[in-house]
């Protein structure tokens, strides 16, 4: 009985079995490769899936769903007509369909399958696509990350078994970029990054927002009907430029005229500029992440609808020093890895087994309060994101106060400078003698293994107390209510801020930048935070000025030397006028 693999993708799904030797795509009902991720149900109780339930989505869009992929894990719900869904429960549709297609494409039952998530899925966001393969009637023993099928397909589409690869999957909506070794029989992913505002979208806005300056219409005039004719005509466009030099949008414009733009090659390029900045940075930060240098990448991998960009190759070229290799269609690369998996879990004797490494995709950590000039207390880093699974870290933490008898040790996860901006996902509250500040200290151990189970140990020595916590599930995602009380937290604090805008702007971007970076370099940042913050308590304009000059000062060095890692500020030890 075939086991059948599937890409379960955002806007699109497939299907792929092992056969004859090699990955074959499963063709659908409609003789499509891809089914679109899209349920309807109407007020009849019809319910449709795949290509039909996409036209309804134009149509119908009270009744019906789409990019559900984006809520698995969470709480929120769909309601189509009178029923209301879960993710997990559309996902299933969605599965079901293609498991019936495949059955009657193949001539046999099946009742096994290996899905795909993206790398950064957490626990729950795989348990949630576990639990729809069940409802569809399917056992999934393994779930694979994409890219790590992505470079199952190029190893055994190249025969290359030794390579570093960036796997660019590059979507209608987000971008992910992950680095990828391969060697012997081991697939490593070594880090991720990804930004998930930028995607295929962003350039049709992009082409919408020069169709109107160049023809002097002002956005506001456009009416939603135009507006949607427009993104359409940009992406339409855009695409056509995959194939042909240049390509024409034309808009009807009052009393019958028209407005018009042809778009070539060159403007497209030119149009793209400022995405193609923020793309540099993702793969800045998978690069660094991975320890490896931009010299050491043996291939970059284009996956993913956005990546037939006509002007994607040239960039990316000219960034890697090497054309991107696109293996036949980028939108099948998964789903072809996906099949492959699905061979080895059958033990077919013509491909061996591989062993898949995982990094944790979050940064963990505990807070601390260091300075006295700022008694917010921001995130001790124990676990950096993108380590490699399974990872243990152990640190100590001592008493800030005299006769402390407890020490309360946070389990936090996120990429925020401050404690209370990362989600808390457990604590560890552990009793001590009580001694002056300082004396007595737990060693506090975060292990997280292949699993995403996290383990925090706190250990006082001088009483041999020890205290354990399991955090089963660290969700990336908050429930609504949770969600309704950040908001209404975030709208309280906005209303408690007293600072300039400037000096808002220059404490954001800092956060910023602590967050994209690691090890000593946003040690440093850190560094430089603290001791910001610490200014703004002061009430002095003059030394706040001075402050804001310094801050802006080291701004600039960190912004020129983010890439290279090397950054060593100089805290002054007080904002007097010492004559700079
Ligand atoms: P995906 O989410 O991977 O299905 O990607 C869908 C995105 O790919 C949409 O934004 C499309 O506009 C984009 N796309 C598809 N074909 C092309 C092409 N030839 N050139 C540029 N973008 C494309």
């Amino acid at each position: 009985m075939a086991i059948l693999g599937i890409d379960l993708g955002t806007t699109n799904s497939l299907a792929c079995v092992w056969k004859d030797g090699r990955p074959e795509l499963v063709k659908n009902s409609l003789g499509e490769l891809l089914t679109p991720s899209v349920v309807c149900l109407d007020e009849e109780g019809n319910l449709t899936v795949g290509a039909v339930a996409r036209e309804q989505l134009i149509t119908a869009p009270e009744n019906t769903a789409a990019a559900f992929k984006r809520w698995m894990g969470t709480q929120k719900t769909f309601t189509l007509g009178e029923k209301t869904f879960t993710p997990p429960e559309l996902s299933a549709l969605v599965l079901e369909k293609l498991r019936r297609d495949a059955e009657a494409a193949l001539g046999e039952e099946v009742t096994e399958a290996v899905i795909s998530v993206p790398a950064y899925f957490n626990d729950n966001q795989r348990s949630a696509t576990k639990l729809a393969a069940q409802l569809a009637g399917l056992k999934t023993e393994r779930i694979i990350n994409e890219p790590s099928a992505a470079a199952l397909a190029y190893r055994l589409a190249s025969g290359e078994e030794d390579a570093c690869l960036i796997i660019f999957d590059f979507g209608g909506g987000t971008l992910d970029v992950s680095v990828v070794e391969c060697f012997e029989n081991v697939i490593e992913i070594t880090a991720i990054a990804g930004d998930n505002r930028l995607g295929g979208n962003d350039i049709d806005e992009a082409i919408a927002r020069y169709f109107c300056a160049y023809n002097g219409i002002p956005q506001n005039v456009l009416s939603a009907e135009q507006q949607a004719m427009l993104l359409r005509q940009a992406e339409r466009c855009k695409c056509a430029l995959s194939w042909s030099a240049m390509s024409v949008m034309v808009l009807p414009g009052p009393d019958g005229t028209t407005y018009n733009l042809t778009l070539t090659r060159d403007l497209l390029a030119k149009l793209c500029e400022e995405l193609f900045g923020r793309m540099k940075k993702v793969l800045a930060r998978a690069i660094r992440d991975s320890g490896r240098g931009i010299g050491e990448i043996d291939h970059v991998i284009l996956v993913g609808g956005s990546s037939k960009l006509a002007v994607l190759p040239d960039f990316l070229g000219s960034l890697f020093g090497k054309p991107p290799l696109m293996l036949d269609d980028p939108d099948t690369i998964v789903a072809r890895g996906v099949g492959i998996c699905a061979g080895i879990k059958e033990r077919k004797g013509e491909i061996r087994d591989i062993v898949m490494t995982d990094v944790c995709p979050f940064t963990l950590g505990t807070s601390v309060v260091d300075n006295d000039k700022d008694q917010n207390p921001h995130m001790a880093v124990m676990i950096e994101r993108n380590s490699v699974l399974p990872i243990s870290r152990s640190d100590r933490f001592y008493t800030t106060r005299d006769n402390q008898e407890k020490i309360r040790v946070d389990i936090l996860q996120g990429e925020e400078y401050y404690a209370k901006d990362n989600l808390k996902l457990g604590e560890v509250v552990i009793t001590v003698p009580p001694e002056p500040a300082g004396k007595q200290w737990v060693k506090t151990t975060f292990t997280y293994d292949i699993n995403g189970v996290l383990q925090v140990d706190v250990e006082n020595t001088s009483t041999a107390r020890k205290k354990t916590a399991y955090v089963v599930n660290p969700s990336l995602h908050l429930s609504e209510e949770e969600l309704e009380r950040k908001l209404q937290e975030l709208a309280a604090i906005r209303r408690e801020l007293t600072q300039s805008e400037e000096e808002q702007l220059l404490l954001a971007t800092a956060e910023r930048i602590f967050a994209e970076s690691t090890g000593r370099l946003r040690e440093a940042v850190g560094k430089v935070l603290t001791a910001y913050r610490g200014a703004l308590e002061d009430q002095s304009p003059s030394r706040r000025h001075r402050a804001r000059k310094w801050m802006k000062e080291q701004l600039d060095t960190l912004e020129k030397y983010q890439d290279s890692g090397v950054f060593d500020p100089e805290i002054p030890d007080s904002w007097e006028d010492d004559g700079r």
